[in-house]
């Protein structure tokens, strides 16, 4: 199953803490909130890490590399031009495990998903509906690793 770019997707509106994350793919970079204090990769992005509270946090870049953690086969046409069936998952940045995002693993057929699954990043960008620039987003998807 070749991925098709979908119809419509609902674009997120960044905040200020979010906006690498949402827009590193400008660049085809994934961006994830470090925190310099004690090392550590959080995600969502905020003002402080939760482990240790330090503020002195910033986005880095990471591979994209990833492992399905749990996923779900969605079958229901909820969002027009959004056709089923796709694949909503967790996957576990493989920086640090516990850094998961929720997102679509594409180019995959149902049946072919497991957990452990190793995919990677790759990036689709967006436009919210305001049609402003600085609401253009990169959305993060994965597929399966291929080499
Ligand atoms: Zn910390």
């Amino acid at each position: 199953m070749s991925y098709q770019r979908p119809d419509l997707r609902l674009a997120p509106s960044p905040t200020s803490e979010s906006a690498a994350f949402w827009t590193g793919g400008r660049n085809g970079e994934l961006l994830i909130s470090r925190c310099h204090a004690c090392g550590h990769f959080f995600h969502p992005p905020g003002p402080a890490c939760w482990r240790c509270r330090s503020t002195d946090v910033a986005p880095q870049k990471v591979s994209g590399r990833a492992t399905v953690a749990a996923f779900t086969v969605d079958r229901q046409p909820w969002i027009p031009g959004f056709e089923p069936p796709y694949i909503v998952a967790i996957v576990e940045l493989a920086e640090e495990p516990d850094v998961r995002l929720i997102t679509n693993v594409v180019d995959v057929e149902p049946d072919d998903m497991n957990i452990g699954l190793e995919v990677e990043v790759f990036f689709e960008d967006w436009t919210a509906l305001s049609g402003e620039e600085d609401t253009r987003v990169w959305i993060p998807l994965f597929r399966p690793v291929t080499h």
